[in-house]
Parts: structure tokens; sequence; C-alpha cells
């Protein structure tokens, strides 16, 4: 093994194990280990034609004295068992879930990245309806299985003020349609959006409200929040078809009870960003992202002086300081990985 832990980007990494179980009339069998990277499917599989399928995205994080850490990883489970519901699929239970991805990190330890490299281990389960089944109807077989590859910091030297780009002609999904899912359909919606924000010189593309397009939903494939220019509240848009982010409710609570911000869930207008010093947009892959100007048509709102804010940087040293071990998380959020 020869990985440059300082360089490393976000791309895929076949490690030696991942998890792999199959759930056939009406329960899933114990699962296991493989080496594996390949899957065989039926080519009639729903997740093929009907986009039977959902996802999820953590991380394993390495501290200072050498242990392994995951960040809430009940939050990814009960988040997947949300989309299961949805699509109609088996839930994976909590217990199952937790750990099929202590197996897969404690079987890949030598690939978690040090500490001090900003890199962590990406931890992608997915949850897929398969064998024959050409009728639109749910499946009646899934794989559940989890891999890994270890990613870079998503800055590396310090945070990058980002610039994005509001992409009126695009929805990325619909209220009552799978918005609060973690499903591929919406990542398949979401990428001429992607296309054309970056081919338009911007980070990503902020996503307005389905039904009026006034109200922000999402920034890029991240959650929005910004912080009141009287420094008193933080607030996050509330709508039906915004994927509920692990990170967002994290840094509500942290916002709160750290920094003495009130957290307002809230819908917040496209034309109403006068009233914000400073904003971000925040994911596990995204962590917080300070967001420098949003253009809108014609207007380019650019927050404070367009460097990173104050409790923008504060909330991601907070956050970070968690995941890593080097502050004290709140109860329950922490979960060490035994090697
Ligand atoms: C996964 C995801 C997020 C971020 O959720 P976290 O739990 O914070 O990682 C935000 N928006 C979309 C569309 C997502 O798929």
């Amino acid at each position: 093994m020869n990985i440059d832990w300082d360089n490393l980007g976000f791309d895929y990494m076949n490690l030696p194990y991942r998890f792999l179980a199959h759930w056939q009339d009406g329960q899933w069998d114990a699962g296991a280990l493989t080496s594996n990277n390949m899957l065989t499917i039926n080519e009639s599989s729903p997740i093929l034609h009907y986009g039977q399928g959902a996802f999820e995205g953590m991380k394993a994080y390495r501290t200072k004295s050498g242990q392994i850490q995951l960040f809430r990883p009940d939050r990814n489970a009960k988040r997947m068992q949300d989309s299961a519901d949805k699509l109609l699929m088996p839930q994976v239970p909590t217990e199952m879930f937790l750990d099929a991805v202590k197996q897969v990190v404690a079987a890949n330890h030598d690939y978690v990245p040090p500490y001090g490299t900003g890199a962590t281990l990406y931890i992608r389960p997915i949850l897929i309806g398969v064998g024959e089944n050409i009728g639109v109807a749910p499946a009646k077989e899934y794989l559940f299985t989890v891999f890994a590859m270890p990613v870079g910091p998503y800055f590396k030297g310090g945070m990058v003020p980002t610039k994005f780009i509001v992409a009126d002609a695009f929805d990325r999904a619909a209220h009552y349609g799978t918005g609060q899912a973690k499903v591929g359909g919406n990542y398949a919606a979401s990428l001429q959006a992607g296309k054309y924000a970056h081919e338009h010189g911007y980070g990503d593309a902020i996503y307005l409200d389905p039904l009026e397009h006034k109200y922000i939903e999402e920034v890029g494939s991240a959650n929005f929040f910004a912080i009141t220019k009287d420094h008193k509240q933080l607030q996050t848009p509330k709508s039906p078809s915004i994927l509920p982010s692990i990170t967002k409710f994290s840094i509500l609570d942290l916002a709160r009870d750290r920094f003495g911000l009130e957290p307002v869930q809230t819908p917040i207008a496209i034309s109403d960003l006068d009233q914000f010093s400073e904003a971000g947009a925040c994911g596990t892959a995204a962590v917080i992202t300070p967001i420098q100007s949003i253009t809108y048509g014609d207007t380019v709102h650019t927050f404070g002086d367009g460097s990173t804010g104050e409790y923008t940087a504060k909330l991601y040293n907070e956050l970070t300081g968690i995941q890593f071990g080097d502050v004290e998380a709140p109860a329950g959020w922490i979960v060490p990985v035994e090697v």
C-alpha cells in the first residue's frame, strides 16, 4: 500500500473488503465481507430501469490518539430506512447497518487516513432492488452493500469561499416527490444544473423551491444555512423537498448550544438575502463551505466582504473538531470502531 495521504481527491479506490447482504423471501441473510468489488445482478433489476435504490454517505475519522470513529452513524441508518420506505424497499435494521459499517471500516482500517491530514475514510452504503422484475413494481430481492475509500479534505489549506449560481431553469425534486429521500434519481435530475453552473465558473447550482421558484432549497448536493446580520439566528430552509442533512441538524444544535444563536428552520426567499451577514453550504462531503456570493439573474449577492464569515469558521472548527475527536462531542454523536 502506497497512498499519498496529503493529495487524495474524491476518487473510487478498490479497497480489500466490502460488506454484502441479500434480502429474499421477506428477510435479510447474515451478510458477509467480500473482496469482490463487482456486483452480478439480473438485467431486469428494478434499480437499473426504475431507479429503485437509495444510498448513504458518511465518514470514518482518525483521532490524534490513532482511534477510529464515526459521526452520528445511527442517523444515516435511520435516513436509509426513511429512503427505503419512500421507495417501498425493505428497511435495513439499525443494528445491521451499524454492524456492516463497522465491519467494513475495521477490515480496511489501514486505509483510514492519518490524523492531521484532514483526509477521511468515505463510506458508501447502498440498498438496491434486484432480481427478475420487468414490470413497474417493487423488487422481490434486494442487495445491501457497504464499501469505502479514503478521500481528501474538501479544502486543502483552509476554507475557500465559493461562488454559486441559481439554476432557475432546473428543479431538483418536487415537493411530494423524492426530495427528502437520498435516491439516485435526484442526482440524475441534478446533472444538467451542475453542468450549467460549472461551465459558467461557479462551484455548483442553487435550487429554488419547485412550486414558486422563490425560496432556496439546496446548494448542489448540500444544505444551505445563513447567519442573520444581528448575529442572533442561524437559519436553514424549510421545505418538503430538501434532503434532511445530518450535518445541517448538527450545526443547528451547535449554533444553539455552543454559540448562543437561535436555530430557525424557515422558508428563505432568494430576494431576501440582505438580512444575512454570512452563508454556507453543509453536508458530509462539503463539510461546511462558505458561500462567497450567489448569482441570481443579473444580480450578484455577496455575503459580507466575500471572505469566510466569523460564525461559519467557528462552526467549521467546532464540527470538524468533534469529528476528529479534538473537541468534546454532544452525547451520542461519536461511535468508536474497534479494530
Ligand atoms: C447527502 C445529501 C446532503 C448532505 O447530507 P449529510 O447528512 O449532511 O451528509 C445534502 N443534500 C443532498 C441532496 C444530499 O444527497
